[in-house]
């Protein structure tokens, strides 16, 4: 059985103190993380605060980005060592955002996927089509390249373990979620991507997020749905009334 795992991602909103006073507002009303694994994803400057906010509770927590290099001459980066010393368990990686204006590549991405295993952090690896690709009816092709790409040269315990983010990109941060069955077709496909290059095993174990305007309204419907384990939330997070709802969509 696999864990749902609900996550936050800030993209760039909060400040420590915000980061501390979220943590404050959440902390006593979270799922037990055998149920559901709840989970913030902050920007780099806010780390600091959600790890000791968050110690001791049931909130997980996890990093935006990393560099696929541990040190060095890398101005401006974030290095998966010190994310690991700093606590987090996982780290998002591909986003579209970071493919869109920072012009990651799936090389890169798949350099930092195994940069994070091989310092005990959990990637959270995100793919996704834009709207132009879908309307030419090419995202699986899409999607299945970019999670090739992301996933080469990962053995079967390190997919088993991870979590991948289908994020179309015409649905994130739109207002446009795609249809409950459209997030299920590509999850699906996803699984079934992991399954030819591994096998049924680590295709059952591997978590798959739909992320694309998940909000309190539209959580339940897409989590009962068979292959999505998960969402990945930008917008919705941000208030601790509306991330306790997500968290909680169980109840
Ligand atoms: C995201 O940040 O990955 C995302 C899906 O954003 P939103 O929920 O706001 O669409």
């Amino acid at each position: 059985m696999r864990t749902p795992i609900i996550a936050g991602n800030w993209k760039l909103h909060m400040n420590p103190k915000q980061t501390t006073e979220f943590v404050a507002a959440v902390k006593d009303k979270l799922p037990e993380a055998s149920k559901v694994e709840a989970l913030i994803c902050a920007p780099a400057v806010d780390l600091e605060s959600l790890a000791n906010a968050a110690a001791g509770t049931n909130l997980r927590v996890g990093a935006e980005n990393a560099y696929f290099e541990d040190e060095g001459a890398f101005t401006g980066e974030t290095s998966p060592k010190v994310l690991k010393e700093m606590g987090m368990n996982y780290c998002i990686i591909g986003h579209s955002e970071r493919r869109g204006y920072f012009h990651e590549t799936d090389e890169e991405i798949n350099k930092k996927a195994k940069a994070l295993f091989a310092n005990g952090v959990t990637p959270i690896i995100c793919c996704g089509e834009s709207l132009e690709t879908r309307e030419a009816n090419k995202q699986e092709d899409w999607v299945v390249s970019q999670i090739k790409a992301a996933l080469a040269g990962l053995s079967a315990d390190q997919v088993s373990s991870l979590v991948i983010a289908y994020e179309p990109i015409w649905a994130i941060g739109t207002g446009k979620t795609a249809s409950s069955d459209q997030a299920e077709e590509m999850c699906k496909t996803i699984r079934d991507t992991v399954k030819d290059l591994y096998n049924e095993e680590t295709a059952e174990n591997v978590r798959i997020q739909y992320g694309g305007s998940v909000n309190p309204g539209n959580v339940k419907e897409l989590m009962a749905k068979p292959d999505i384990d998960g969402g990945l939330v930008g917008g919705a997070s941000l208030k601790p009334d509306s991330f306790l709802e997500l968290v909680n969509y169980q109840d």
